[in-house]
């Protein structure tokens, strides 16, 4: 069965889609069947792999609502191993039209369930708040990874969003754990980077992967091109480190 990812951080602009792509598309050259469904109403991760809002058949949202199947939602990408759930600006309207469903909290796990077996690894690539689609996300997700910026301030937001998933927990899904800490954007020659790292770890310890996303023009370049950074410039430092994270997630094997 396969194992469900939210990437998830209220900030906007700190690497979600980048990662779910880039993770996504890392994950599926090494042969593991995944499946990147974009949770964001700016669906930028949909186009990110080569699927634009027009040419989706089907959407996140109309599998979420139940107006169609997922596996007849699921779109092909220009990787063998990864499919995109795409989304459109139509998400926006779910969030409140959720509001009065029945179990509106489960809509995106009951929606998955139908497909989890088909895939290895499945990531959500969650909006910039903690409204009722992340709180789906945090429902039907075995972990989540939380992508941090290595900047001031990088570590504002990230109570409420540990009381959150906390919050989950407790009341939605006592599995989900927290599957750890991604620093992104990192500038090494930056000492403010350097700090805020080491301030992360110290915070975070064995919960912040091993694996630092540099900065790396190569990948804010790739998705005008509808490509992964790794089909765009495979021998890119941001490919290198994509890579290397879907090597550390596959290698601790949960
Ligand atoms: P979020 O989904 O959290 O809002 P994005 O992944 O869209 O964040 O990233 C915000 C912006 O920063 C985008 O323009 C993206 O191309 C760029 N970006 C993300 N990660 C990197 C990186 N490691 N190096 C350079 N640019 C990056
Ligand atoms: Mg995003």
């Amino acid at each position: 069965m396969g194992q469900i990812i939210a990437v998830a951080n209220q900030k906007g602009g700190v690497g979600k889609t980048t990662t779910s792509i880039n993770l996504a598309a890392s994950l599926a050259v090494a042969e593991k069947r995944t499946l990147l469904v974009d949770l964001d109403p700016q669906s930028n991760a949909s186009s990110g792999v080569g699927v634009l809002s027009e040419q989706a058949k089907h959407t996140t949202y109309q599998a979420l609502l139940g107006e169609v199947t997922v596996e007849r939602a699921i779109a092909p990408t220009g990787i063998e191993f990864l499919k995109v759930l795409p989304s459109t600006t139509d998400l926006i309207g779910a969030e409140v039209e959720l509001i009065g469903e029945v179990g509106r909290e489960k809509k995106l796990k009951n929606a998955l369930s139908q497909i989890r077996d088909a895939f290895d690894y499945i990531l959500i690539d969650c909006p910039p708040s903690l409204g009722l689609l992340t709180i789906n996300a945090l429902t039907a997700a075995d972990s989540v990874l939380v992508p941090l910026q290595c900047e001031y301030y990088a570590m504002e937001g990230l109570s409420q969003l540990t009381r959150t998933i906390a919050l989950i927990q407790r009341e939605l899904n006592p599995a989900l754990s927290l599957r750890g800490i991604l620093l992104t954007m990192f500038d090494g020659r930056n000492n403010l980077s350097h700090q805020v790292s080491e301030e992360i770890r110290r915070h975070f310890a064995d919960r912040v992967f091993q694996t630092v996303i540099p900065r790396n023009v190569r990948l804010s370049e790739a998705p005008s091109h509808g490509l992964p950074v790794l089909q765009y410039d495979i021998s890119s430092k941001g490919a290198e480190a994509y890579l290397a994270l879907a090597r550390e997630i596959i290698d601790t094997g949960h």
